[in-house]
């Protein structure tokens, strides 16, 4: 049985020994870890708004078409048992395990998976698990714990708190005073929503990344007839994962050398690996498990120029999507049903039932709607949540390096207050770990951080 709304069957208390903000991917997997650590009468709290847990952004999609970017083999959500995500779907289709463990799957199964540990780890667990389907707003840390609202009013202390409010969306990049009618915009991750667009009417997707290939590939599926402008400064599109295994180098040597030799050094891996006859992708699959080493070992005015010349090129690498997603976007591309423009957004005109695109670098198009798939907001500054707006402001919270997520210490995850002194019993999971970590995003990232987090605020 799934954990999930309306399952709370414990009296609730206002006074827990770790409380969880956030119940996407991370926060699921760190209440997994504290349930199986917790001592007997330990009580863990998980506030999550929406109606669901383990849904976050990712998984929360209800279309079949909307695959998981990671080989089912390599999804487990705990480090020690890496084959646990493969051993869920097992039970459930039949297929041959190494087949299954090479495919990209639905990512609606994603989220099945980890209600489903969730409420195993709750059942055998010493301790106890309350859900709370609400927002936390605000956060005082106090002497021996720290004390939190929720939107609704309640108020909250817990000894210990693990932060894992996941990803946010970036706005539109329209100038002040832009504003569009409502029903003429919708984010990428409005699963249902971009859905309902499909039809004869031209349509823009704003942004070229995983989020773009998420509305075609839905678009399509829904039998959309009308074209499909995908607009980017630089209008690069997503590549595909490649079959043909993983180069065999040593990684470590990278790890030394400063950006602009460590490029080259790629690259020479990339031509000798394609001189035996292995895919480019085999050599970025090689230093996968490094991205945080990599990341750590560039010296600041390194870590810049990555971020001004080369991360945009590096996502197109790095976060790739299953062939047949590509082989999607290739034929829409070449049929001329998609057309990519390379452009900075201007503005958006309306115009009777229409929106008129103006971006600088190609000519104004009109569209019937907007799509905003312009991905996870990184900058500190850009973050709408609430919770974390007021963290900044009242100094319990600072961003990371170079202006990215919050700053927390890269190895424990506790969070940094505005004098960058670790927070006793504040700790941080997810992606608002990116300015000191940059790899801290995806499943293999989350369930080690998940773990240690959950450990260490459990003790
Ligand atoms: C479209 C998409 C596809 C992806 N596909 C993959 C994939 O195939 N494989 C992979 O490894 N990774 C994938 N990722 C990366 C993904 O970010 C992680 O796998 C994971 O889902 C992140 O989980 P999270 O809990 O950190 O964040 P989120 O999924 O963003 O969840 C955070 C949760 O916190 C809640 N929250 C926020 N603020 C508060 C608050 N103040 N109070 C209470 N709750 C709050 C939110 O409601 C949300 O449910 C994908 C990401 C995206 C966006």
């Amino acid at each position: 049985m799934a954990y999930n709304a309306g399952m709370t069957e414990i009296q609730p208390s206002r006074q827990v020994d770790l409380a969880i903000i956030g119940g996407g991917a991370a926060g699921v997997l760190t209440a997994i870890n504290a349930l199986r650590a917790a001592a007997p009468g330990q009580r863990i709290a998980l506030f999550e708004p929406a109606s669901a847990v383990a849904q976050g952004i990712a998984y929360a999609t209800p279309w079949p078409e909307h695959l998981l970017n990671v080989p089912a083999g390599k999804m487990s959500g705990f480090p020690e048992q890496p084959g646990d995500f493969l051993d869920h779907l097992l039970a459930r289709r039949e297929a041959p395990e190494a087949t299954l463990a090479e495919q990209y799957v639905p990512r609606l199964d994603y989220a099945d998976y980890l209600q489903q540990r969730l409420a195993e780890a709750a059942a055998a667990s010493a301790g106890t698990l309350q859900v709370v389907h609400d927002a936390v707003v605000s956060l005082q840390p106090q002497s021996g714990g720290h004390r939190f609202q929720q939107a609704e009013g309640a108020n909250w202390q817990a000894t210990q708190v693990v932060l894992a409010c996941g990803n946010s969306m970036r706005p539109l990049p329209l100038p002040a005073g832009n504003a569009l009618p409502p029903g003429k915009v919708v984010d990428a991750w409005d699963y249902d929503g971009v859905r309902m667009l499909a039809g004869d009417q031209d349509l823009a997707i704003i942004g070229t990344g995983l989020s773009m290939a998420d509305c075609v590939v839905s678009l399509l599926a829904a039998g959309h007839r009308g074209r499909i402008h995908v607009l980017s400064r630089h209008a690069l599109l997503p590549l595909p994962h490649a079959h043909g295994g993983t180069a065999d180098f040593d990684p470590q040597p990278l790890l030394q050398l400063p950006l602009r030799a460590r490029m080259r050094q790629l690259r020479e891996h990339v031509r000798i690996a394609q001189a035996q006859g292995l895919p480019w992708q085999a050599v970025m699959d090689r230093i996968r498990p490094l991205g945080q080493a990599l990341w750590r070992s560039l010296e600041e005015a390194d870590q810049r120029r990555f971020l001004r010349h080369v991360v945009r090129y590096w996502d197109v690498h790095r976060h790739r999507i299953a062939e047949s997603v590509h082989d999607q976007l290739m034929a829409v591309e070449r049929s001329g049903q998609l057309q990519r423009h390379r452009a900075r957004l201007d503005a958006v005109l309306v115009q009777d039932a229409n929106l008129q695109v103006h971006g600088r670098g190609t000519p104004p198009f009109n569209v019937g709607a907007l799509i905003n798939a312009t991905g996870v907001e990184t900058r500190a500054l850009g973050l709408r949540n609430p919770l974390l707006q007021q963290l900044l402001a009242e100094g319990h919270a600072r961003p990371g390096p170079h202006g990215l997520g919050l700053d927390a210490d890269p190895d424990s995850g506790q969070l940094h207050d505005a004098h960058g002194a670790p927070q006793p019993g504040l700790w941080l999971v997810g992606s608002l770990r990116i300015g000191t970590l940059w790899e801290s995003l995806a499943i293999p990232e989350l369930r080690v951080q998940a773990q240690q987090a959950a450990r260490a605020a459990i003790a």
